[in-house]
C-alpha cells in the first residue's frame, strides 16, 4: 500500500527527495505546503517542478480520502462524511463555540468493537483501525473545509481510540510537535469507553493530553445494561486508571455520562456518580442521549436538571454537553451507518 504524505517526518521526506534525485530543499517546501498552508494535493503546490509533483502523486496518498457528504445543522455544526481509499466511511464534525473557537471531533476506527448498546458507531462492529495518516488527513480536511486550523480536537467520533494506540499516538505526536501541526497537548482530548490497558499506555506518554472516560453508570449492574461484557472493564479498575492518569499526565480526567431515561438517570445514581467523581478528582460531563433508533430514550428536561443538581450537591464539578448538532443524524456514527446501508 502507498504511504501517506501527511505522516512523513522531515527526515523521511528529505531522504525520499534525495532518493528520487531532487535537492533537499524540496522536502522543506513540501513540508511548508502541508504544515503551514494545510494542503497536501501536489497539483496545488505551485512552486514545485511538475516532475516532483508527479512523483509525489505516484508514491504517496495525497490525500487518501475525500469528502462524500456534508451535513450542516442550524446551530453551526458541520459533519463531514469521508470516503476512505478502500471505500469505507468515517465521520468528522466541526463544532464552533460562541467565542469563535472551533473544535474538531475526529474518528479513530472504522466502526467500533465495544458495541455500546445506544451507539450507532458500534452497531456493525469494527471494520478496521484508521492509520496514522488517515487520522491526520481527517484533521487536515476539516481545516480545509473551515479555512483555518481548529483550536481544539476531541477524539469522540467513531471508534475506541485507545484500542488503536499504535496509530493514534503517532498522530497525536504529529499534531502537537512544534515542527508538526503545533497544537498544544492541552487542546486535545481522547475519549475512551474505559479500556484500561489503553488508559495506562496513554498515561505512560506523560503528556498533557486530556482524557475523557465514558462511565455512563456508577455501578456494575447498570453499566452492564449499556456496555456489553467483551470489552467492559470493572469500574474500580477504570477509576484506578483515572487516578494513574491524573498523576502521570497532571490533568483532571472527565467522566462522561450519556443520560438514558429509566436506565441511569435517577437521583440516587446521580449522587453515586457525584461521589465517585469527587473522590477521584474528576469532572462529570453529562450528555443527553441523541436518538440512534435504539429502544433507549433521552430523559425529560426536568429529569436531566434534577440529575445535574443531585450530582452537583455532592461537591463534584458537573457540566452538561452543550446540545449541538442535535438535529437529524446528530449522534456520531449515524451518517456512516446510513452510507453503508445505501451501499449494501
Ligand atoms: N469510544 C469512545 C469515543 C467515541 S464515543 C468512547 O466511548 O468514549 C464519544 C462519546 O459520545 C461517548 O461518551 C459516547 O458515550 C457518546 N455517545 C455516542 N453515541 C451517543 C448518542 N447517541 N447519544 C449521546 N451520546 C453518545
Ligand atoms: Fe464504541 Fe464509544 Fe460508541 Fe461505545 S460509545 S460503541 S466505545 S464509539
Amino acid at each position: 500500500m502507498k504511504e501517506f504524505l501527511i505522516s512523513q517526518s522531515a527526515e523521511q521526506l528529505t531522504q525520499w527527495c534525495e532518493n528520487e534525485g531532487f535537492p533537499k530543499f524540496r522536502a522543506r517546501q513540501l513540508l511548508q505546503w502541508i504544515r503551514e498552508k494545510l494542503l497536501i494535493e501536489p497539483e496545488k503546490m505551485l512552486n514545485l517542478p511538475e516532475t516532483l509533483r508527479q512523483k509525489v502523486k505516484e508514491h504517496f496518498f495525497a490525500p487518501s480520502m475525500s469528502v462524500a457528504e456534508v451535513a450542516s445543522s442550524a446551530d453551526g455544526v458541520s459533519k463531514l462524511l469521508l470516503e476512505l481509499h478502500d471505500g469505507e466511511h468515517i465521520e468528522m464534525a466541526i463544532i464552533p463555540a460562541g467565542d469563535g473557537r472551533v473544535t474538531f471531533c475526529l474518528s479513530t476506527q472504522v466502526g467500533c468493537p465495544v458495541g455500546c448498546r445506544f451507539c450507532a458507531s458500534g452497531k456493525n462492529g469494527l471494520k478496521r483501525n484508521l492509520l496514522t495518516g488517515e487520522i491526520l488527513e481527517e484533521f487536515l480536511l476539516g481545516c480545509q473545509y473551515l479555512g483555518k486550523r481548529c483550536d481544539n480536537i476531541v477524539f469522540m467520533g467513531i471508534g475506541e481510540g485507545l484500542l488503536n494506540c499504535n496509530e493514534l499516538f503517532p498522530a497525536l505526536e504529529m499534531l502537537t510537535a512544534p515542527e508538526g501541526f503545533a497544537l498544544a497537548p492541552r487542546r486535545i482530548t481522547v475519549s475512551t469507553s474505559g479500556y484500561v490497558p489503553g488508559m495506562l499506555k496513554f498515561a505512560g506518554l506523560q503528556k498533557e493530553y486530556n482524557l475523557a472516560v465514558s462511565l455512563h453508570a456508577p455501578d456494575e449492574e447498570t453499566r452492564s445494561k449499556i456496555i456489553p461484557d467483551t470489552l467492559r472493564f470493572p469500574i474500580q479498575e477504570i477509576l484506578s486508571a483515572v487516578d494513574n492518569y491524573r498523576e502521570k499526565a497532571g490533568r483532571m480526567v472527565t467522566l462522561e455520562y450519556t443520560l438514558l431515561a429509566g436506565i441511569n438517570d435517577s437521583d440516587a445514581q446521580a449522587e453515586a456518580l457525584g461521589r465517585l467523581a469527587y473522590a477521584h478528582h474528576a469532572k462529570v460531563n453529562l450528555i443527553p442521549y441523541n436518538s440512534t433508533g435504539t429502544t433507549f430514550r433521552r430523559p425529560s428536561r426536568e429529569r436531566i436538571e434534577s440529575f445535574e443538581r443531585a450530582a452537583r450537591a455532592t461537591g463534584a464539578v458537573v457540566t452538561r454537553r452543550i446540545e449541538r448538532g442535535s438535529g437529524k443524524n446528530a449522534a456520531c456514527g449515524q451518517l456512516r451507518i446510513k452510507a453503508e446501508e445505501k451501499l449494501s
